[in-house]
């Protein structure tokens, strides 16, 4: 354990960000990491409980959390960046992107603040590549089975490299021009700088991982051929069919989806190629983002560097309150009032509000959004919504971003023409990581839905602790 009573001493000390009149000038990083003397003080506050929560009930990836605590409390830190890459393929990821369930879980959290996890973690995994501990494990023999994944989102990567460490050989196959997925192609540069996966690419590159890039499964090569060529394959092609919304004037060609708006800024921070007719910017316009989760958030913090006159943010469901509620007690994901650094450099936050139509007359560009307020009743435990009557609104719009989220896989192409089972939400259904074709495992939003990082990682490692199973057994 940590220091004896210093939760009762030390304050938890929160990161900070970079100002806000300096980070809306550029795709940088916010954070500022906290000093080596404060992080080993943060660490301290650690009571390494008898039964750590943080561990078994927050973290999906199982953590070590208290042990690296305590490394890292008494300056261990090549050890406490092994114990952290023992659980986690990528914590430079999750360190940065993770909402940390394991911070909510934490028993200070009961009665004080939580231990300060994510922090911790991106500390140790940061002073890990600076000083070079974290280095290829390519493995010692090599096996004949030869595995293809296709998609190289966090899932994925975790299960190429967690696979090419067995032994097999490994080819991820990707449809966009870079590999990361929605880390490379979604999330915003200031959330993670694209450096930091670069890095991380070079480590699976030399254990042995292949990346063949602009291949699109299913139309560029047909899974029949790789039927052929591979004793398995693994889907991990994401959630990426988003929800649309199907009002009146939803074709002006200022609506779209926000991962059309993303991606671009995302190609323009890369110097990449974009086609003029593909640019889009916020600058001196009227921004609304509809949909109030993270990618709507990004949104915002997208639109403010692209110097947006003004930005609107509208939420269909309630208002969430300020503190845990009773529904969701300790160690529980709580649905808490969160307010991120994009809400923070400026945004006008409206929840319980539903868009009937845009308007814009015969023009091609919406000028107009109508909405109205609705309310949320609970009938036979189904919720059910409610238009307010008398609070229709209009607000003036030049831009309109949808960040109504995703609803699953794209079926398609490649799902349909393999004839996939799917649940009923539309997710490919699997028997532990393995299809209703045995020769095809799959992992991540391609089962999950949209959902986490941290989920995606630990599938992307079940999933190919599964496969090494079958390959061996196979044999
Ligand atoms: C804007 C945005 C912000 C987010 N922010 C956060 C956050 O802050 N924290 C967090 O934890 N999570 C966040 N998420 C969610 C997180 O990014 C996803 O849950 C995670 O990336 C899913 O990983 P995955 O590997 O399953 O799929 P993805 O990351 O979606 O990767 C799937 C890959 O498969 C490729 N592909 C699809 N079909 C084919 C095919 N036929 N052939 C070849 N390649 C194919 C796609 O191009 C893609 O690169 C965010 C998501 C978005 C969109
Ligand atoms: S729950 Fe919190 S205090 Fe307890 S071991 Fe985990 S991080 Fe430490």
């Amino acid at each position: 354990m940590g220091e004896l009573n210093a939760f009762l001493k030390h304050k938890r000390q929160p990161v900070s960000y970079r100002t806000i009149e300096e980070r809306i000038h550029d795709f940088r990083e916010l954070d500022l990491p906290l000093t080596p003397d404060e992080i080993t003080q943060q660490a301290s506050r650690c009571m390494d409980c008898g039964i750590p929560f943080c561990h078994g009930v927050g973290c999906p990836l199982g953590n070590l959390i208290p042990d690296f605590n305590e490394l890292v409390f008494k300056g261990h830190w090549e050890q406490a960046c092994r114990l952290l890459h023992s659980t986690n393929n990528f914590p430079e990821i999750t360190g940065r992107l993770c909402p940390a369930p394991c911070e909510t879980a934490c028993t200070l959290g009961i009665s004080d603040e939580p231990v300060l996890i994510k922090h911790i973690e991106y500390q140790i995994v940061e002073k890990g590549f600076e000083q070079g501990w974290i280095t290829p494990e390519p493995p010692s023999e090599k096996t004949s089975n030869r595995v293809a994944i296709i998609g190289s989102g966090p899932a994925g990567l975790a299960a190429a490299q967690q696979l090419a460490r067995a032994g097999h050989e490994v080819v991820v196959f990707e449809k966009d021009k870079k590999v990361g997925g929605r880390l490379c192609f979604g999330v915003p540069d200031f959330k993670p700088e694209k450096h930091v996966l670069d890095r991380r690419l070079q480590q699976l590159e030399a254990e042995g991982v292949q990346f063949q890039t602009g291949v699109q499964v299913g139309e560029d090569i047909s899974s029949r051929y790789l039927h052929k060529m591979f004793d398995c394959i693994c889907l991990t092609m994401g959630a990426g069919q988003p929800r649309d919304l199907n009002i009146p004037g939803r074709g002006y060609e200022n609506v779209l989806f926000a991962m059309e708006y993303l991606t671009m800024q995302n190609k323009l921070n890369a110097s990449e190629s974009v086609d003029e007719r593909e640019i889009v910017t916020a600058e001196d316009k009227v921004v609304v983002v509809i949909g109030g989760g993270d990618t709507g958030s990004d949104c915002v913090g997208t639109a403010r560097r692209q110097k947006a006159k003004k930005i609107y943010q509208l939420e269909i469901l309630p208002k969430p309150p300020e503190s845990r509620p009773v529904d969701t007690p300790w160690p529980m994901w709580p649905r808490v009032m969160r307010t991120s650094s994009s809400h923070e450099e400026g945004c006008e936050r409206r929840w319980s509000v539903s868009t009937k139509e845009f308007l814009g007359g015969a023009a091609v560009k919406a000028e107009r959004l109508h909405g109205c307020e609705i309310e949320w009743t609970k009938k036979n435990n189904n919720w059910e919504i409610k238009e307010i009557p008398g609070t229709d609104f209009f607000l003036n719009v030049d831009l309109i971003i949808l960040a109504t989220g995703f609803m699953h896989v794209v079926h398609e192409g490649l799902i349909k023409d393999q004839g996939l089972k799917l649940d009923s939400y539309g997710n490919v259904t699997v028997n532990n990581y393995q299809t209703s074709d045995p020769q095809i495992f799959a992992a991540g939003d391609t089962i999950n839905g949209p959902s986490l990082v941290v989920h995606a990682i630990h599938s992307g490692r079940q999933a190919a602790a599964a496969i090494d199973k079958w390959l061996r057994e196979k044999q």
